[in-house]
């Protein structure tokens, strides 16, 4: 495990000297410190990646050349990829299966952004046509610039990976400040991306925390683009501290996503789903489908089969064999879910399941499965994310019913219906206003398809060659093409 930055090129103690410790969430032990990254280390960082910007080459290589880097990370990643996932394990608390899963996504995302920026080269050098034929105009893609990443702990290599592998393939330069819960695989991205020698200051890493390391990323004024995924509350600030000097920003915030199980479904594939949907990655998902709306000919029957499910689920340490829940996070996100919870209850919910730490388990921070029932539309654990195992299965009559239900949020990341009919999955599918529509199923995600949100869910979009885009610059260069300045101006 690294105790150092990773800041051009070259490991280094933050200046403070400081550490955070590394909590192991399933034993509540401290089992590593990580550097405490400040201004001054971020201020360096930046200097680094702006000089790896604007005098070492870097947005000049061709997509080519820097696909080869991308390539090299992604078959670096996969070589460690058992030690990786133990690592994310023991840092963040989910099974070793969910794990594994993302470190190979995340060596599929430089793959994939390894083949965009392969057709960068080719992309641009076509000419645009436009209206006046003694000028030629041609478009062409390029790097925004340096960009300051700020990531979460639910998916601590994998949102790396999103933020880092199109922001290298657009030629920019990065400093990245991961989750102070989770730095661990970050640092080991960082020396994966040293043995992959790809060139000084083009990737930084600083670990600290977010009101410090974080807040100086944000507020540098060298920095051209923010990229964020987290929480609504700091997108919020993020956006707000970028407006001041006009830096460019995307992000990636949560939701509070229905699914709506309508009578004709199926009833055995819907539960599958619900669960994945609700209790993958103990419900840390930011598009995950919490609000569950079942129609009235099946509620009851829906209402029992998840219940059955939900209390089947082995939870434990995730290095444990057949874990399929491990603990929260940490100790701040155990206590948000439990108030939550017991807030819910005051507003009214009844709890079918769950709704308490598992009494077996005296360590780590565990909780169970939950499933909320009569939560009133008003009350917080509607609302708002709770970012943990916890459901909310509301009874619907009608489709437009199910639809206004769904869309009465101030959020828009994710949505899922499920029907065996076609025109009705088709409708109900546009009218939800979500950036991602799931028919009979939750979650999947691929690296080819566009991931981010409507309304406060975010800006920009993630992924695919929408995630691409958020790294470059569009130019016109635009050429006269007749000797005769002057003929233009009188026409
Ligand atoms: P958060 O506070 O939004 O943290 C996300 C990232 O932003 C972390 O790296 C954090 O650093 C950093 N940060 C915090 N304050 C900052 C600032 N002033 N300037 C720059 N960076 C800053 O989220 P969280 O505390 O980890 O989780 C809180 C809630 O956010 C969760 O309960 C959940 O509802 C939501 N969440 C959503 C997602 C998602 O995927 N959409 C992911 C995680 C959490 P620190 O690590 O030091 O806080
Ligand atoms: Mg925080």
């Amino acid at each position: 495990m690294r105790t150092q930055l990773y800041i051009d090129g070259q490991w280094a103690d933050p200046i403070s000297k400081g550490t955070l410790d590394v909590i192991n969430p399933a034993t509540e032990e401290v089992i590593h410190a990580i550097p405490k990254g400040g201004a001054q280390d971020i201020d360096l960082a930046v200097r680094a990646a702006r000089r790896a910007f604007d005098q070492d080459g870097w947005p000049q290589t061709t997509g080519a050349q820097r696909a080869v880097y991308l390539r090299r990370i992604a078959e670096l990643i996969r070589g460690r990829s058992e030690e990786l996932a133990r690592l994310e394990v023991l840092d963040n608390g989910k099974p070793l299966p969910e794990a594994r899963w993302d470190i190979g996504d995340a060596a599929g995302c430089f793959d994939y952004y390894a083949g965009l920026a392969e057709n960068l080269d080719s992309d641009s050098s076509a000419d645009l046509a436009i209206s006046d034929d003694r000028f030629r105009t041609k478009v062409v893609k390029e790097a925004v610039g340096v960009v300051g990443g700020i990531i979460p702990w639910n998916y601590p290599l994998l949102m790396a990976a999103w933020k880092v592998a199109p922001a290298l393939a657009a030629g920019c330069t990065i400093v990245l400040k991961p989750a102070e819960n989770t730095s661990l695989t970050a640092l080991e991205l960082a020396a994966v991306a040293q043995q992959a020698e790809l060139p000084a200051g083009v990737l930084n890493i600083v670990t600290g925390l977010g009101g410090e390391a974080g807040q100086a990323l944000v507020t540098h004024p060298q920095v051209d683009k923010l990229a964020f995924t987290g929480s609504g509350k700091v997108g919020s600030h993020i956006m707000a501290e970028a407006a001041k000097d006009i830096k460019r920003v995307s992000l990636e915030l949560g939701g509070k996503s229905p699914l709506l199980v309508f009578d004709d479904a199926d009833i055995e594939n819907a539960v599958e789903w619900i669960m994945f949907g609700i209790f993958w990655n103990q419900g840390q998902v930011c598009s995950a489908t919490s609000r569950v709306l079942v129609q009235e000919g099946v509620y009851e029957k829906l209402l029992a089969r998840l219940t059955e499910e939900a209390r089947k689920i082995t939870i434990g340490d995730g290095l444990e064999e057949g874990v399929l829940l491990g603990p929260l996070v940490s100790k701040q996100q155990y206590d948000q879910v439990s108030a939550a919870v017991v807030r819910a209850q005051e507003d009214g919910a009844q709890v079918v399941t769950g709704g308490a730490r598992p009494a077996a388990l005296g360590k780590g921070y565990y909780f169970q499965p939950t499933i909320l029932t009569e939560v009133p539309l008003d009350s917080h654990a509607w609302k708002e994310e709770i970012f943990g195992p916890v459901v909310c299965v509301r009874r619907f009559a009608t489709e437009q019913d199910a639809v206004a239900l769904a869309n009465d949020s101030r959020y828009g990341l994710a949505a899922a219906v499920m029907t065996t009919d076609a025109k009705r999955s088709e409708r109900v599918a546009h009218a939800l206003r979500a950036g991602i529509v799931w028919i009979n199923c939750s979650q999947p995600t691929f690296t080819e398809a566009p991931w981010g949100g409507y309304k406060q869910s975010g800006i920009g979009r993630e992924l695919g060659k929408w995630g691409l885009e958020n790294y470059l610059e569009t130019k016109q260069i635009t050429a006269y093409t007749s000797n005769d300045a002057w003929g233009w101006y009188v026409k």
